[in-house]
């Protein structure tokens, strides 16, 4: 199930929508973690300067003239471009595309574009989004009333951020990977960017087997044999074998960086037992 892409990409289906259980109040949520950040007492050893308020690192971020550019450089949002994503409508990647247009200033010394939001990682984009919401509404989500699934109590919770799973790229400058196929053959592949998910998100009559074969085709550069010769019949998607288009999507999804929501969680001091947060983009904006 989890090795559709299309389930990895960005829901924003409850964008806006406050009828997700858990209640965030950014702004407390916000002045709590300053309140945190402002204890460094005297005397305390002087630290590196942390790269300054919203400013992050992407994970690949772009390639100009020989030098890979990594840092970006986002802004709060304000009532405007609430507007404008809101007037985006759909719910979906025009409200996403338009939150990385807005609320991204720069990724190193190139103004945000569409052109350039394409061009970035999947993994790239879901980090700014990340910045972009810190910058907005602060570094913490707080949940009330959230139900434990294991003891039924329910559950006030300020999550840091912070605390979200991040994948990195082992090598950022890596663009080519070799997938391990069936019989021998390897899959040279490059992960999916932002062009690749509009692409995708747009195909007409779209379904999470047709999206997965789009993105496959898109994706797998080269497919060769054993003894190293092209695989005869080419890199047709529709036409590998199912085991093999299973294991180049888990490699996308896995190698893929950026956060990774469904994998919050927090353990319950009260019974022990571990709570899974519904944390979604969707969720992390709701104040919009
Ligand atoms: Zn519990």
């Amino acid at each position: 199930m989890t090795e559709s892409l299309a389930s990895a990409l960005p829901d924003f289906d409850t964008f806006g929508v406050s009828g997700v259980s858990g209640v965030a109040e950014p702004h407390r949520a916000h002045a709590l973690s300053q309140s945190v950040l402002a204890d460094s007492g005297p005397g305390a050893m002087p630290v590196i300067a942390p790269p300054g308020e919203n400013h992050i690192t992407l994970q690949r971020g772009i390639l100009r003239n020989g030098t890979w550019h990594r840092d970006a450089e986002v802004r709060e949002l304000t009532g405007r471009d609430e507007e404008a994503i809101a007037a985006a409508g759909d719910g979906g990647l025009k409200a996403f595309e338009t939150l990385v247009t807005r609320g991204v200033v720069r990724v190193g010394p190139e103004p945000m574009t569409r052109l350039l939001a394409g061009e970035l990682l999947i993994g790239d984009r879901e980090l700014l989004v990340l910045a972009v919401r810190r910058a907005t509404f602060g570094d913490a989500v707080e949940f009330r009333n959230l139900p434990c699934p294991n003891c039924g109590e329910e559950i006030d919770l300020v999550f840091p951020l912070d605390h979200i799973p991040v994948v990195e790229l082992e090598d950022p400058e890596q663009l080519e990977f070799k997938v391990p196929l069936r019989k021998g053959a390897t899959a040279v592949v490059r992960l999916p960017d932002g062009d690749d998910q509009a692409h995708v998100l747009n195909l007409r009559d779209r379904n999470a087997i047709k999206a997965d074969t789009e993105m496959l085709s898109r994706c797998i550069l080269r497919i060769t044999q054993a003894d190293g010769s092209p695989r005869a019949g080419g890199v047709d998607p529709g036409d590998l074998p199912m085991a093999d288009r299973h294991t180049i999507l888990r490699f996308l999804n896995a190698t893929q960086p950026g956060p990774r929501y469904q994998d919050c969680a927090f353990t319950h001091d009260t019974c022990g037992g571990e709570v899974p947060l519904p944390l979604t983009v969707a969720t992390l904006f709701r104040g919009l």
